[in-house]
This record gives C-alpha cells, structure tokens and sequence, in this order.
C-alpha cells in the first residue's frame, strides 16, 4: 500500500514544488487506515465524494513554492487512480458492502413527552 509520502512525492514530481507541499492533502486521504489497516480504510474517502470533500477542506486550489496554481482536485484524483487505478463512486463502494441484519436494525424511538420536574418540598 502507497504510504501518502510515497504520494506526495508522485505529486511534486508530476505537478513541481515540494513533496512537503502536498503531504498534508494526500495523509488526508489515508487517515482512515487508523481505523482499519487494509485497503478496506479506502471506502472513507477513496472515491468521487472524498475528492470533493478534499476540496472543501483544503481549499479549491493549491498554491505551490514555484508560484503555480493547480486545482486541489487533481491532487485527490491523482491519489485515488493511485491506489484504485479509477475514481470509483461512493456507490461503487457500497455495493461492495455485503448487508447484515444490524444494520437496517431500528429501535423503538422514545416519543412521549419527558416528564415534568418535581418541585421539591
Ligand atoms: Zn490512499
């Protein structure tokens, strides 16, 4: 697995400036291999959305030590063919999610009104 410095450094060769410059976006990406640390930690973020989120949270453009301007989605595109050699959906990667019965599993929801504090004597 592509460790996000390997990627970084992908980035700068591909687009300039430092692997430093883009290590932040890229370890974004992979941040949820602490949550399970197999491939399987790609269906967080790995897909159209989580590119789309890259750029909400980082900003539309990155600006780089050279003076370019690029788009902070090519650098989450770049990362996801990467890994996945496509920009899989969020949808690609819930089909590939095999139903249980705890997960459609609702509980009663507690509807009435709360009760009314005693005052005290
Ligand atoms: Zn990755």
């Amino acid at each position: 697995m592509a460790h996000a410095f390997h990627h970084a450094i992908s980035s700068a060769r591909k687009h300039g400036g430092n692997p430093s410059e883009y290590y932040a976006i890229h370890a974004w990406f992979d941040a949820s291999k602490a949550i399970i640390a197999d491939y399987r930690h790609r269906a967080l973020r790995h897909h159209a959305e989580g590119i789309a989120m890259a750029d909400v949270i980082f900003g539309p453009t990155l600006t780089l030590s050279t003076g370019k301007v690029i788009p902070t989605r090519w650098i989450g595109e770049q990362h996801v063919r990467e890994d996945l050699g496509r920009i899989p959906s969020f949808a690609d990667w819930v089909r590939a999610i095999r139903p249980e019965p705890w997960m459609g599993r609702a509980t009663r929801l507690s509807l009435e009104p709360a009760p009314t504090p005693q005052a005290s004597p």
